[in-house]
């Protein structure tokens, strides 16, 4: 019987282990993870950035023709100038000239108006670019260290396991099945030491008649209100 005890004690030694060796490597986990997600937030905003300024330059390219356009209409109107033969004539090709002139003058200022947004977004691409090598620059470096640790303590947590598995294996099934459930159910806290009369897993005072046979460790038993496996401390 004291041996069943100790072999549970061992296991749940060895599982707390596990269990923390586990939560760390979430830990390395989910950092990796929060690289990964930064760069694809930033990237992301770097693509959305990207495709405006493409329309932005599109708009600008298609206004830049409309420009050249309306300068050719300019020359080409002012080329009539010298065969006008009336004052009337010469008045209306004066008043298209200047509308053109005034259409040139507002495709320009257009055409700035988006030059001047490109360069706010070109400003905010540089800013995103710097952010986004600055979090590949991080990951890399502090990527490295996470798939040491990563590989480090995967073995430490196969020879835990192993170990795990050879004194599971001298355990009895059923024990062994209640001491998992109540492992699982029990926040990683199985057995509970029986002390002074009460279990120390849930402070409770324990049937007297149950504690006095505790002691002399005839057989496993349960705390009645918790359910955790109870085990006195024998003197070695
Ligand atoms: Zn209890």
């Amino acid at each position: 019987m004291q041996n069943q005890m100790n072999l549970l004690k061992d296991l749940q030694e060895i599982d707390q282990e596990i269990s923390a060796i586990e939560a760390t490597r979430k830990g390395y986990r989910d950092e990796l993870d929060a690289f990964t997600a930064d760069a694809t937030r930033v990237q992301e905003m770097l693509d959305q950035l990207n495709d405006e300024v493409a329309v932005l330059q599109q708009g600008e390219a298609e206004l830049q023709q409309d420009l050249l356009k309306e300068r050719d209409n300019v020359v080409r109107v002012e080329a009539r100038l010298p065969e006008i033969q009336t004052q009337k004539e010469y008045v209306a090709v004066l008043k298209e000239i200047d509308v053109a002139k005034k259409a040139n003058k507002e495709i320009e200022e257009q055409m700035q108006a988006k030059q001047q947004e490109i360069k706010t977004l070109e400003e905010d691409r540089q800013e995103k670019e710097t952010e986004l090598a600055a979090i590949q620059e991080k990951a890399e470096a502090r990527g490295e260290e996470l798939k040491t640790l990563l590989a480090e303590s995967e073995e430490v947590l196969l020879k835990r396991t192993k170990t795990r598995e050879s004194v599971a294996a001298e355990l009895p099934t059923g024990l062994l099945r209640k001491y998992h459930t109540l492992f699982q159910r029990r926040g990683g806290l199985a057995l509970a030491l029986a002390k002074n009369g009460a279990c120390l897993g849930c402070n409770m005072q324990l049937p007297p008649q149950q504690y006095n046979k505790l002691l002399k460790v005839t057989e496993i038993q349960s705390c009645p209100h918790c359910n955790r496996i109870l085990y006195v401390e024998v003197d070695a």
